[in-house]
């Protein structure tokens, strides 16, 4: 019998997990069933409860429900320890469950592997304070930039991040307001581009050579996106983000590393999609 697996959250019917999970099923021979469940608001754990009791294996999670998943777990990695929020449950030989955080893994395979960016020694720029960005955090620090500065419409939370991660010396926090500097690498980690807004942002941002890019994703280029285009930097929406950090729970679940250009490349077709 098939293993089973699910992506929960509300809403979820947009979800593209499925297609990219037996997309890297298909490619490796692994045996397994993925749907989407849809939690109601008040009811995450009992939802995943539920599912589990059932033989369910891995859980991936989405908004609104990371730290409740966090909440639920048994176990933490030190990576979703770190972000303080769960996108990946998998339910181990004992039964208990294992926490896991595969976005900011995810988002530094698309911007090092899928796109041939650089990290290390590079000045870069985080937007955002949010549950992505603190996922991303870690990640992001241990490709060893040489400076990593958050900028968030409300300046504490960034001041909060940056506190929280202060074991790291090349990081900094404060609001997008008086942003000042240029950057190799601006990563937009807020959700503007979800309400078709773009932070508010300075003119002379980037470095000669400079890229950005922006981790929601969508069938065109998001405001960030073309607002980076506009001044011929190149710039990426986070799809590859999306199938990277799927990638990782595929690993954690089944032991097996998926090839993720294909599946994104596909992906990309499919959304009628011409270029990043
Ligand atoms: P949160 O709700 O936790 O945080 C939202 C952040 O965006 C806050 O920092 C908020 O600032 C900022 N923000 C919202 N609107 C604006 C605006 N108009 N101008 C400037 N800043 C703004 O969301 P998450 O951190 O969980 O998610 C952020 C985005 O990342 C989402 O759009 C999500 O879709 C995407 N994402 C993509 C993934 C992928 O695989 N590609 C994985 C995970 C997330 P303030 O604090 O001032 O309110």
């Amino acid at each position: 019998m098939s293993d089973h697996y699910a992506v929960v959250g509300n809403p979820i019917a947009h979800s593209l997990s499925p297609q990219i999970h037996h997309a890297f099923a298909a490619q490796t021979g692994e045996d397994l069933l993925y749907r989407k469940l849809l939690a109601p608001l008040d009811a995450f754990a009992e939802c995943a409860r539920t599912f589990f009791a059932e033989g369910g294996r891995g859980l991936n999670i989405t908004l609104p429900f990371k730290l409740e998943a966090r909440d639920l777990a048994d176990q933490l990695t030190t990576r979703a320890a770190a972000a303080g929020a769960v996108n990946t449950l998998l339910c181990q030989e004992d039964g208990r469950l294992l926490g896991d955080n595969t976005d900011g893994a995810g988002l530094v395979a698309d911007i090092c592997r899928n796109l041939g960016w650089a990290i290390r020694d590079k000045q870069v720029l985080l937007i955002g304070a949010g549950g992505a960005a603190r996922g991303a955090l870690l990640s992001l620090l241990a490709e060893q930039p040489a400076h990593l500065h958050l900028a968030n419409r409300t300046a504490a939370k960034a001041e909060q991040l940056a506190d929280d991660f202060s074991h790291y010396s090349a990081l900094s926090g404060g609001g997008l307001q008086g942003l000042r500097g240029r950057f190799d690498l601006v990563i937009n980690a807020s959700s503007a581009s979800l309400d078709n807004a773009l932070p508010a942002l300075p003119e002379q941002l980037f470095t000669t050579g400079g890229k950005a890019y922006d981790m929601v994703y969508a069938t065109g280029p998001t405001p960030f996106v073309h607002w980076a285009r506009a001044q011929r930097v190149p710039a990426s929406d986070g799809l590859g983000m999306l199938v990277g950090q799927a990638a990782e729970s595929f690993y954690l679940w089944r032991g097996v590393y998926p090839q993720v250009a294909p599946v994104l490349t596909r992906l990309r077709r499919g959304l009628g999609k011409k270029n990043n």
